[in-house]
Parts: C-alpha cells; sequence; structure tokens
C-alpha cells in the first residue's frame, strides 16, 4: 500500500513539506499520497492576513497576528527560497524590505507553479490525533468546518506544522481590569490606524513591540511607550518612542513603573509573545516548549524523540524562516521515505543535547545568527536541498541588528545582494516612513507616476 503521509498546517512550514515532496515527482519518483488539512480558507498561514480577531466564520480561535502595514522585518535575501528565487518570481530585482502582499506573493508563486494546492483540504481544522502501536499508524480526527462533518483519517507519518505565533501569552497587571482604554494582545493587533494620536502603552520588548511601535509611531501615534521586564530593546529610539523599566500597575489609566515613574495612556497591547499550543496532540506526542532556538525532544530540531513518525517543521524562535522551513522539510521527507535512516533513539538523544547545549551558552544576537545558521547548514549536509551561501546570509543578518540599532526608521530603506542569484536589491520608490500605503499595487507603481499624489497623513508625519 502506498506510503500516506498527513501534514497539519499549510503555512510556510507544511507548504515547504509539500514542495519538498514535488520536487521528488518533478525528477519522475513516485511520491506518496499526501493530505494536508488546513483550517483557514487559503493557504499562507501567518501571511494570509485576515482583517478578523477573535473567531472565524465557523467559530474557529483566528490564526493569524500579521496586520496592515507589515513589512518584512528582515531581509528579504535571508528568507529566499534556494530553488526559487525572487528574481524567478518578480523577474526584476525588487527592494530588501517588501510589505506583506509582496512576500505573501511570493510564498505562493512556488507552490502555484507546482499544482500542490490539490493536496490541501482548506476549511478544515484538525482535532485530535492518536497512534496505534500495533499498527504503527496514526489517526486523524478533523473537522470540515464548511460541512460541519466530522470524520477520521489513517497515516504512516504526520507532519505538525501548525506555528507558534498565534496563541498569546497574556499577563495580567494590578488594576488592569479598571483600565477604560482598550487591552490586547499584538495578536488581534491588525493595524496602526486606531492609534493616530494617541498614548499607547507596549509591553514587552520583543520584534512585536519593536515593530508594533514603529508603525504606530509611524502612522501617527502622539506617543510610543516600551516597557521592559529585563532588557530594554536598546536601539536608537526616534522622538515619540521611548523604553520604561519594569511596568508594576495601572490605576484607571496611569501605569505605573518600577523606576517609580507613572505615565498615562488611551490603549495597551502586551507584546508578550505566544505559546506553543497543540490542541489536537495527546500528552506523549505533544511538543513541549517555549519559543527558543532549540526545542529539546526533537532530533535535528524536527522529529519528536519519543515518536520519530511524527515530524514537527518550524517550532524553532526564527531568524532564518522560509529556506528553514525547506531544510527541516528536505530532510523529513527523506527520512519519511526511508531515504535517510535514523540513528538509535540513544544517538539521537545525544544530538539533541548536544544543539541545547550549544544553545544555552549562545550570549549575543550575533551567537544566535551564527547557531541557527550552523543548525541550517547540518541539515542541508544530510539532503539535496540546493545549498546557498549561509555564511553571507548571515552577514547579512548581521549587517540588519546593525542598521536596526543606527537607524530604527530608516533600515528598511537598505539593499542587500541575493545570495541565490547575486542580483543586487533595488531601491524601493518611497522611503518606508514616508509610504503609507502597503498594498501590492502601490509596491509596483511606477514612481513616475506617484511623485505628484503626496498623501495629507504623510505630510501631517514631517514634523
Ligand atoms: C507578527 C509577525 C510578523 C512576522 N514577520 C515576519 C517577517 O517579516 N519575515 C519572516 O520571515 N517571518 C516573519 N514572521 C515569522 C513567521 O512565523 C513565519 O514567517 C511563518 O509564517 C511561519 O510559518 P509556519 O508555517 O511555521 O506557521 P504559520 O504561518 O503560523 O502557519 C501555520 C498554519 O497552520 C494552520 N493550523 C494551525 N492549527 C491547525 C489545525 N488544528 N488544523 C489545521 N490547520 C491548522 C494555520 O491556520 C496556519 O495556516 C512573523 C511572525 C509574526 C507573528
Amino acid at each position: 500500500m502506498k506510503l500516506r503521509i498527513g501534514i497539519i498546517g499549510a503555512g510556510p512550514s507544511g507548504l515547504a513539506q509539500l514542495r519538498a515532496f514535488d520536487s521528488l515527482e518533478t525528477k519522475g519518483q513516485e511520491i506518496p499520497e499526501i493530505v494536508c488539512f488546513e483550517k483557514q480558507s487559503d493557504w499562507g498561514g501567518l501571511w494570509n492576513y485576515t482583517w478578523r480577531t477573535g473567531v472565524g466564520k465557523y467559530g474557529e480561535p483566528i490564526h493569524g497576528s500579521m496586520y496592515k502595514y507589515l513589512w518584512s522585518n528582515g531581509p528579504k535575501e535571508c528568507l529566499e527560497f534556494s530553488d526559487y528565487s525572487f528574481d524567478e518570481h518578480f523577474g526584476e530585482p525588487i527592494s530588501s524590505y517588501p510589505p506583506r502582499p509582496v512576500l505573501f506573493d511570493y510564498i505562493q508563486g512556488r507552490v502555484k507553479k507546482s499544482g500542490l494546492r490539490k493536496h490541501i483540504r482548506f476549511n478544515t481544522a484538525a482535532r485530535w490525533v492518536s497512534f496505534n502501536e500495533e499498527t504503527q499508524k496514526f489517526s486523524v480526527v478533523v473537522d470540515d468546518l464548511v460541512n460541519d462533518r466530522t470524520y477520521t483519517e489513517i497515516f504512516d507519518y504526520l507532519v505538525v506544522a501548525s506555528g507558534h505565533y498565534s496563541t498569546p501569552n497574556m499577563p495580567y497587571y494590578k488594576g488592569l481590569e479598571d483600565f477604560p482604554g482598550i487591552v490586547m494582545h499584538a495578536h488581534d493587533f491588525r493595524g496602526a490606524d486606531p492609534y493616530e494620536g494617541k498614548n499607547i502603552l507596549l509591553v514587552g520588548s520583543s520584534y512585536s513591540a519593536e515593530d508594533i511601535g514603529v508603525q504606530c509611531h509611524k502612522h501617527g501615534a502622539n506617543s510610543v511607550t516600551l516597557t521592559y521586564r529585563t532588557t530594554p530593546i536598546g536601539v536608537n529610539w526616534p522622538e515619540g518612542i521611548k523604553e520604561v523599566p519594569l511596568l508594576k500597575n495601572f490605576e484607571g489609566d496611569v501605569a505605573h513603573f518600577s523606576d517609580g515613574s507613572k505615565e498615562r495612556f488611551d490603549a495597551v497591547i502586551m507584546c508578550t509573545g505566544y505559546q506553543h499550543k497543540f490542541p489536537f496532540l495527546p500528552d506523549e506526542m505533544r511538543l513541549k516548549t517555549h519559543n527558543c532556538l532549540f526545542p529539546d525532544h526533537v532530533y535535528k530540531g524536527i522529529v519528536f524523540n519519543d515518536l520519530p513518525r511524527l515530524i514537527y517543521l518550524g517550532m524553532q524562535d526564527q531568524y532564518y524562516t522560509f529556506n528553514m522551513f525547506d531544510a527541516q522539510a528536505w530532510v523529513a521527507r527523506d527520512i519519511m521515505l526511508g531515504n535517510l535512516p535514523l540513528p538509535e533513539k540513544e544517538e539521537r538523544t545525544k544530538d539533541i543535547e548536544k544543539w541545547m547545549d550549544k544553545s544555552l551558552a549562545l550570549k549575543t544576537h550575533d551567537d544566535e545568527i551564527d547557531f541557527q545558521t550552523d543548525y541550517i547548514r547540518d541539515l542541508i549536509r544530510m539532503t539535496d536541498y540546493p545549498e546557498f551561501d549561509l555564511d553571507t546570509v548571515a552577514a547579512h543578518f548581521k549587517k540588519w541588528l546593525k542598521d536596526k540599532d543606527e537607524d530604527i526608521l530608516g533600515y528598511r530603506d537598505q539593499t542587500f545582494r541575493s545570495v541565490m542569484t547575486g542580483t543586487m536589491a533595488d531601491n524601493h520608490h518611497t522611503n518606508w516612513i514616508d509610504e503609507m500605503d502597503d498594498s501590492f499595487e502601490r509596491y509596483f507603481s511606477d514612481p513616475e507616476t506617484i511623485e505628484e499624489e503626496e498623501s495629507p497623513k504623510k505630510e501631517a508625519l514631517v514634523k
């Protein structure tokens, strides 16, 4: 009987798994039967923007955490697929920090070309997974949300690619229940427009806090304050954005901080991270981890050590994204097909410990970049995912960190050279701080024609 592979999630990681199998099929090799369950109505995971918060059309918790005006937060040259370049997709050089719709288009290009949609069952949520020791097969119970039908499918291998930036960590601070303004998590932030003229408090020192902070500043917030627990982000903030130490409590709309300072706010946004949440997995199969560079219990960061027929993709904290998911998916493919024999459990455990020990000794962001670079190198060595110049990509990442430190409002105007094609990125027609429109059409519009149509909002921002 043909091998059956189940995939949960059609975001960049799940799509990488589909593409990995497709790359064999295009070489004329027979591929297993693959079914990918995706609870949203389209692919792309977080990149498939939704205006919704809370629950979706069918009562499912909303997966999306992305927002309007989201531009790539790292150089696109660091996430480029090594088997499908930006040049191949767009046919012309584009800037290094495109907005979300442009990156979403790029992600889709590769899978559209491969005709992979046929493997995906949309509007279908995985509800429960069990494993039969005797048959060595998984049963996956799913809900077809459109037809309100529950059914079960059997698989030899299961790939969990359900993401981990969707279920918020929501802290409590004394007095929050009496705060008169908006209190929400970054997961529900859908754009900076409602905060024009407002004083915003962002709790956290993550990428979310940094980016939502600068977005609100750009779109006209009166003031943006970030409160950190231990370490500030510490970049060279412009006037209008500042960092203060630990938030203690609220009295009405006034927040008190650990340095004794206090301030009045209109809205509080918790940028306090996300939980790895797998409500469809039983205890013994569930990856229990937090956002870190090398989670415990997964060999090579992907194979669940207690049950190697269970694969996890994209569960690490992410400097690298799309090409890391690819490298993982290519290795997972070869393991599932039996082309890459797994070592015994003891040896796998030693390998996991080796990577974890290394990850725990990392001190700086540059160290972390080097670590994830080595991790990907290790994966690519095991499979035939097209090699690329990882050292240069690591150097791009380090420059990106420096650029942000120096000019948090201007780093997205920098350009990088692709290691896949050698193409130098183009300058975008408008500096990021002045570009109020993140649409695909605007991005590709002719610079000659947009000179005249200055937006009033943009003019108001030039302080
Ligand atoms: C606000 C924000 C900004 C980001 N910006 C960038 C950026 O600029 N550049 C970058 O490279 N990365 C960025 N990222 C990182 C992002 O994690 C990755 O780019 C990528 O989306 C991860 O892909 P994934 O497939 O692992 O997970 P996701 O994109 O989360 O996709 C998981 C998929 O699984 C589906 N799913 C979940 N549970 C079930 C279930 N039970 N049944 C069926 N389907 C299910 C979901 O609907 C979703 O489609 C950002 C993340 C966030 C939160």
